[in-house]
């Protein structure tokens, strides 16, 4: 079925009309073939070289291919030519009184795509001797440039050896390489083997290095592929773009050699694996044409391109059959789509607590012509690999659309549908313009359609996630599916904004869930009680068994689609149950904090692997605390690089360490509010001394887990709040004091921190701002006033206590300025305690009047 893409090669030197019709028909092949229906005035295009020759636009009637060919296919000087052989009014007569009975024959030149002109013979049959009918007739184009050029004598013939080479490369071109090939293939039609070349993702190469470094590959990789030609006796082909064909003593060691080679060329530029070279191989069997052979090498290449390790594949039959399936899949998908083979199917998402219906999921459907089912997964990875995949969802789509216009009209309880989106679809075309447009066009409100996208499309894929952006910013629910699949899935809920998630039910099927003993439920808990600290409803996908249900209750799972639920049906049985009183749950879904948090075994490693602890959101430690000593037990990758601190790896520092010395007893009230409330948890704004003395604010959540003997254990995850809290605060002050110049002092360990200084502070002091937190900072600024100012101020920080002592009342200090000047400053203190942020006090300035 490839083969039909690549034709043998015109043969050089045989004489086109020293042989009989039909054998020549055979022997040679032909660029584009048309049908011509003369009676009619029309003409069908049965066969075309994608790219090749100009073909002008045309309503496919006689008369404009004649007018239009003329002017813009053909070479002005061969033009009657051209006219002459495809003339309506004599075309019938002509070919029935031809010297070859049934064929006429041109040569002229064709405009090529690329620009220049192309010798091509034009062949007419018709009639009997071409055993067709009355009034029909075959139209062959033939390349015969080579033919043409040996034909003009000797100072052409590096011409025509010139065009059978490509420029860049220097290497055969795809044809000439073909019929080399298979005369070498007849001398040797075992032992031998046609290798296919391709450099992965080459155009991306392309863009990333530019145009001249990919055609430097090229030509270097086609340096390689000529000293193997002349090493192995063999011959090499440039098919166009990064594809290369070699015919090649079947020898591995040699093959290993080219594959080394080629990619040691690669990995000069870029040692990813992202660009490494693929080889597929089919060793020669005997006889068999050598497209066949070419056929199986591609085939190989394809798979040596879906692995990073084996990059040299052998072709084996198992091979062919599979790409046999898909094409046939290909194919018949395109037949069904027409003949409204493919429909969708509706299954409900219910609130597991009470069975109700609070949306569902468009499913596609396959039923063929004879009744047979396709199930969706025999199709659509199929579909998504050869990129078809968006006519299924385009299709799917509309069909939702319409639907619920027709449920709208007859005014039926709709609950939101999700369609599936496929990270194809993505790439190929604006998901969120083509939904918004379906909507429009059938009058349906948003709301009424959810989006589903499969979370392996996450990762690392910046056009999903803008793609995910635009429809949340629309007001699409976006809902991430199959999360759960992989581990990394944890961490990318912390970069992706979604709106709910739909669980893989593969974690249910792990184990027992009746004797709690699988290790997919204790991932299920802790992804469980993630999305809850992040509020994000989950759907629980595959719930197939009640206590599957029940477990899920245990968990507090709010939601579940499944055989236990309802399997996916028919469009009009979802519609009975809309209408089936109090079946429908018009809340829909609604995220629910953590109310619920089960850690079990946090602290068994048998459970959660370090790698696990490290793929969960954020910095995760679990600290003891017996009596006023609180230790770290285990602490995950985050919590590490959090706290800073590397020399922390596997000791038990106390907590504390990290802590300003006044912030300990708040660390002891959070344990204890902690331990008091089992369920919910306590938090609290902490300050944290890093190892080099800088100071951050995380906000600790802690979960008590219990105790053995008088050690407490509990989960604490922290989130770093250092700039929100800063930023939040300097808003708010700036806010109420912008008129004034203001500091904010806040005592930490046994020292100041300075926090704000408003750009009124350095333009009175004629200072830059960065000069004033560098003083401010480390004592200068005090420096600058004179001695009777600084015991007054001295004096007036000794009301320290925030809410204890009555805010003192304003000192007045002399201050050196940047300018060398004297002047005078207002210095008012307000003790503050702020909720989010305890600063403790609020030092404004102001230059006194004078
Ligand atoms: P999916 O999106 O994860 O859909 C859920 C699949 O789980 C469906 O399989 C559903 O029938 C099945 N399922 C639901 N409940 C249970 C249960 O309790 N137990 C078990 N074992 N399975 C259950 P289905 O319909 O065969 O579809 C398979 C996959 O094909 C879908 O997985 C989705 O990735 C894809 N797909 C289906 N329709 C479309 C579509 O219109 N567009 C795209 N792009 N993909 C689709
Ligand atoms: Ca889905
Ligand atoms: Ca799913």
């Amino acid at each position: 079925m490839l083969s039909t893409i690549l034709k043998l090669y015109y043969a050089p030197g045989a004489e086109p009309h020293a042989i009989p019709l039909t054998e020549y028909l055979a022997l040679t092949n032909y660029d584009e073939l048309l049908e011509i229906d003369l009676p009619n005035g029309r003409y069908t295009p049965l066969c075309h070289v994608e790219g090749k020759y100009f073909v002008p636009v045309t309503d496919n009637s006689l008369r404009s291919i004649f007018r239009f060919g003329g002017t813009h296919m053909v070479h002005p000087d061969d033009r009657e030519i051209f006219e002459n052989l495809l003339d309506p009014a004599t075309l019938e007569q002509r070919v029935r009184n031809s010297e070859t009975p049934g064929a006429i024959y041109a040569h002229f030149r064709c405009r090529l795509q690329s620009g220049g002109w192309r010798w091509t013979e034009q062949a007419v049959v018709g009639g009997p001797a071409a055993g067709l009918a009355p009034g029909q007739y075959r139209y062959y184009v033939y390349d015969i440039q080579s033919y043409k050029a040996r034909e003009t004598g000797e100072a052409n013939e590096d011409y025509a050896h010139a065009f059978d080479r490509d420029e860049t490369t220097g290497l055969l071109r795809e044809k000439p390489f073909f019929y080399r090939a298979a005369a070498l293939l007849k001398e040797h039609p075992y032992g031998w083997c046609l290798a296919a070349i391709d450099v992965e993702h080459f155009k991306l190469f392309n863009d990333w290095y530019g145009r001249e470094a990919g055609d430097l590959l090229l030509s270097q990789m086609s340096t390689v592929l000529s000293q193997l030609e002349q090493t192995s006796g063999g011959i090499a082909g440039y098919m166009g773009l990064d594809d290369f064909c070699v015919m090649m003593p079947y020898d591995k060691p040699l093959l290993d050699q080219l594959y080394n080679d080629l990619r040691a060329l690669v990995v000069q530029r870029d040692a990813s694996v992202g660009f490494l070279p693929a080889v597929g191989v089919a060793p020669a069997d005997g006889e068999e044409p050598i497209m066949d052979l070419f056929d199986r090498a591609s085939i190989a290449l394809r798979h040596a391109k879906g692995s990073f390790h084996r990059r040299v594949r052998l072709f084996l039959p198992s091979m062919a059959e599979q790409t046999e399936r898909e094409y046939r899949i290909l194919n018949e998908f395109q037949h069904a789509l027409r003949n409204r083979e493919i429909y969708f199917c509706l299954q409900p998402q219910c609130r597991v607590s009470t069975g109700k219906l609070v949306g569902a999921e468009s499913l596609a459907r396959w039923r063929t012509a004879d009744g047979r089912m396709v199930p969706p997964t025999d199709f659509v990875p199929v579909l998504e690999k050869y990129g078809f995949i968006t006519d299924l969802d385009k299709y799917v789509w509309e069909e939702v659309c319409a639907w619920l216009k027709r449920c709208q009209d007859r005014r039926l309880p709709t609950l939101p549908v999700s369609v599936n989106i496929s990270p194809i679809d993505v790439l190929t075309l604006d998901v969120c313009d083509c939904l918004c447009e379906l909507l429009r066009r059938y009058g349906v409100p948003i709301e009424k359609l959810k989006v589903e996208i499969t979370e392996s499309a996450y990762a690392g894929n910046a056009a999903v996630k803008s793609t995910v952006q635009k429809l949340r910013s629309r007001g699409f629910i976006v809902m991430m599916d199959d999360f759960g699949s992989g581990y990394s899935s944890l961490n990318m809920l912390s970069t992706v904004n979604i709106d709910i998630i739909k669980l893989d039910a593969q974690f249910l099927r792990m184990g027992d869930v009746a004797r709690g003993e699988s290790k997919g439920i204790h991932i299920l808990e802790s992804i469980v009680s993630l999305a809850k600290s992040l509020a994000l409803p989950i759907v629980v996908e595959g719930v197939e068994t009640i206590e599957q249900v029940e477990f899920l209750t245990g968990l507090g799972c709010s939601y579940a689609q499944g055989y236990y639920f309802y399997r996916p049906m028919p469009v009009e049985d979802y519609e009975n149950l809309l209408r089936t009183p109090g079946m429908v749950d018009a809340r829909g879904f609604v995220a629910t904090l953590n109310k619920q948090f089960r850690i079990r075994e946090f602290l068994d490693r048998n459970v959660y692997s370090d790698s696990m602890l490290n793929q969960v959101i954020g910095a995760v430690a679990i600290v003891s605390k017996e009596g006023e000593d609180v230790g770290i037990l285990r602490y995950n990758e985050q919590f590490k690089r959090m706290v800073n601190a590397p020399e922390f790896v596997g000791t038990l520092p106390r907590l504390q360490r990290f802590l300003p010395e006044q912030e300990y007893s708040k660390l002891y009230d959070l344990l204890d509010r902690a331990e008091r409330d089992r369920l919910n948890g306590a938090s609290e704004a902490l300050y944290f001394i890093k190892p080099d003395q800088s100071i951050a604010r995380f906000l600790v959540r802690v979960y008590f887990i219990g105790e053995i003997g008088p050690v407490k254990r509990f989960y604490c995850s922290m989130q770093n709040v250092t700039l929100v809290s800063a930023m939040k605060d300097e808003l708010l002050l700036l806010g109420r004091y912008a008129h004034v110049t203001l500091l904010v002092m806040r005592r930490l360990g046994n020292g100041w921190m300075y926090e704000v200084a408003s750009n009124g502070l350095e333009h009175a002091l004629g200072l830059s701002g960065e000069q004033v937190q560098r003083e401010l900072n480390n004592g200068q600024l005090f420096q600058r006033m004179d001695a009777d100012s600084r015991a007054a101020v001295i004096d007036a920080a000794r009301h320290r206590a925030p809410g204890e002592a009555p805010a003192p009342d304003p000192v007045y200090a002399n201050f050196h300025c940047g300018d060398g000047q004297i002047r005078r400053f207002r210095i008012q203190k307000h003790n503050v305690r702020g909720e989010v942020y305890n600063m403790d006090y609020i030092v404004i300035v102001t230059e006194a009047e004078k």
